[in-house]
């Protein structure tokens, strides 16, 4: 029988670059849509992978003059094609031992959660997935940090995850112990969207512990990671940054300005149609910013323009500091102060 050692070191081989396992004992106290042993009742454990995002990827947006690699490597490539491929071969080997692979890549939160009807009395409705952070955590990889990013003593918040649950009866990992985040709350401060609240967290208890995290303001987020904001993207006019302005003023449920026609979108999904919500400023993205609407053709993810410049790039320039990470640098990160661009320099088309 497969041993939990032979299953990381081939999950290591296949390409994972972290592989931690916890018994689904530890979901206990979650909330059903996020439960996998709805999925699978009989299942053991859950396998977590990470996979690196390479600081050199983050490099371009850093220094103001490369954008590609983030979105397409760091990001497509991991969740859509190297991190699936991982599962598969891990998967096989499990299968060939008798075991059951249910499979979790990143991208299949695409298809939607709860948007089905319960099939029978006591199941939540499909789709169930995974709070893939939590995950982490229930896998002993890591500890969510304030800023909501999962965060391990490898790579700090530099990784994506997928995970595999299987009847297979591995042994687990004990639990992270945590320390990582010290609260410093450069990535509050640092956010380009205001979008991490400083004083409102959001917890959640599972494997008997209280997990909490700043609270997140998701369509600022949403605006700001896909456009960045008008300090901080070289890609916007001036009516798009007067939008993404407005939107981090106003923040949730930011009310649309009534400036024009097209700012009334009858917002699919929102229950109010005179006001922003995720898919609506997406649409509105995608539709004035030519490098989103690229991003999303080529690569099927968004431009990711924020480059994570508050909850992934300050933080780990933050952990590096502290020589918190086992990932070590012959050089710091930032090696020049932060640029921002002032309204005299939106001029452009935006296309
Ligand atoms: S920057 Fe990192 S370490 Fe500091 S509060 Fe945010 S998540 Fe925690
Ligand atoms: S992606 Fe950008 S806007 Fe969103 S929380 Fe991180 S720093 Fe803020």
């Amino acid at each position: 029988m497969l041993t939990a050692e032979q299953v990381k070191a081939y999950a290591k081989d296949c390409g994972a670059d972290l592989v931690g396992i916890g018994s689904v004992d530890r979901f206990e106290g979650i909330s059903p849509e996020w439960d996998p042993r709805y999925i699978m009742p009989e299942a053991k454990v859950i396998i977590g992978l990470a996979f690196r995002i390479h600081r050199g990827h983050l490099r371009g947006i850093e220094e103001g003059t490369y954008y590609a690699a983030y979105p397409s490597i760091g990001y497509a490539n991991i969740n859509d094609v190297h991190g699936p491929q991982v599962l598969r071969r891990l998967g096989n080997l499990l299968e060939d031992d008798g075991y059951e692979a249910v499979m979790f890549p990143n991208s299949g939160i695409r298809y939607g959660m709860g948007n089905g009807r319960p099939v029978a009395e006591g199941r939540p409705a499909p789709n169930v997935f995974l709070n893939f952070r939590v995950c982490g955590f229930i896998c002993g990889m890591g500890e969510i940090g304030w800023s909501g990013l999962f965060l391990t003593p490898e790579f700090g918040p530099r990784q994506r995850l997928a995970f595999l649950v299987t009847d297979a009866p591995l042994e687990s990992d004990p639990l992270f112990e945590g320390g990582l985040c010290d609260h410093c709350m450069r990535c509050v401060a640092t956010c380009p969207g205001h979008a991490i609240s400083r004083d409102e967290k959001a917890t959640i208890t599972v494997a008997g512990r209280t997990l909490e995290k700043g609270k997140l303001d998701v369509l600022r987020c949403a605006t700001v990671f896909q456009a960045g904001s008008p300090e901080t993207s070289p890609f916007m006019n001036a009516e798009v940054a007067d939008t993404v302005r407005h939107i981090i003023e106003e923040g949730e449920d930011a009310p649309v300005k009534p400036l024009g026609p097209e700012r009334f979108w009858g917002n699919p999904g929102s229950p109010d149609p005179k006001r922003w919500n995720s898919p609506a400023i997406h649409d509105y993205l995608y539709n004035h910013m030519g490098i989103i609407k690229g991003a999303c053709k080529n690569f099927r993810h968004p431009a990711a323009i924020c480059g994570a410049r508050g909850c992934m790039r300050e933080c780990m320039i933050h952990l590096e500091e502290q020589g918190k990470l086992g990932n070590r640098f012959h050089n710091p990160f930032r090696r020049r102060p932060a640029w921002k661009l002032t309204p005299a320099d939106q001029l452009g088309s935006g296309e």
